[in-house]
């Protein structure tokens, strides 16, 4: 299995090249097929850190955006600043070559908030500030997200009342966007949100 298979756009080809990734690790090779084939399908995965499961939810998610309007279109929920942070790093390199047809990747982050409307079809933070920016300050616009990212689910339900914010952020958003959740592990508790936060989900566990 190589990257060609998978029908990436050529740019994120590119991108790839430049990354030195020559072919899928196993959770991407699991993942990418099943998320890119059918828009409607939810995914939980189980993998660890350092198996590639970032290039994995950020490929799916710059497959997916409509350059021709810089509107959020994919939103990435992580338990802490510093991996929002680093997530949206990855996305810009693997994103570099859709960057003239103007990819931009937001960070949720306080300190780095524009005033006025969050610009960007990706935006990546915590939940609690992404909750801010969408029902306080009214300046992220929910209706167009395709796509709901969570990563480290365990995390952030081990936070106190990250859980019922990631569910009051999905509630804003279609019914119909995609919902694709990885976790380090699977313990009840994950589970159990999972089968509620994304229903009927693919199971991927490594
Ligand atoms: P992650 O599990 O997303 O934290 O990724 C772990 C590390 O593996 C990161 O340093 C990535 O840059 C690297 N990596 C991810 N996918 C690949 C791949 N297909 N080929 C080579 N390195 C990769």
């Amino acid at each position: 299995e190589s990257f060609q298979d998978l029908n990436l756009r050529p740019e994120l080809l590119m991108g790839l090249q430049v990354m030195n990734f020559h072919k899928p690790s196993k959770i991407q090779e699991r993942a990418l097929p099943l998320l890119l084939k059918n828009p409607a399908t939810n995914l939980i995965g189980q993998s660890q850190s350092g198996t590639g499961k970032t290039a994995a939810f950020v490929l799916n998610m710059l497959s997916r955006i409509d350059l021709s309007t810089q509107q959020p279109q994919c939103l990435v929920l992580a338990p802490t600043r510093e991996l929002a942070r680093q997530i949206a790093g990855v996305t810009n390199v693997m994103g570099a070559f859709l960057g003239e047809k103007g990819l931009l990747v937001t960070e949720a982050i306080p300190q780095t908030l524009p005033k006025g409307k969050v610009q960007g079809q990706i935006v990546v933070g915590t939940p609690g500030t992404v909750m801010d920016l969408i029902q306080r300050r009214r300046s992220l616009d929910p209706r167009g997200i395709k796509v709901l990212t969570l990563d480290e689910a365990d995390n952030m339900l081990d936070l106190q009342g990250m859980g019922d914010q990631c569910k009051r952020v999905k509630k804003m958003l279609q019914a119909n966007a995609q919902v694709v959740l990885f976790s380090a592990t699977f313990p009840d508790k994950v589970l159990e949100f999972a089968s509620l936060f994304a229903p009927d989900a693919n199971q991927i566990t490594l």
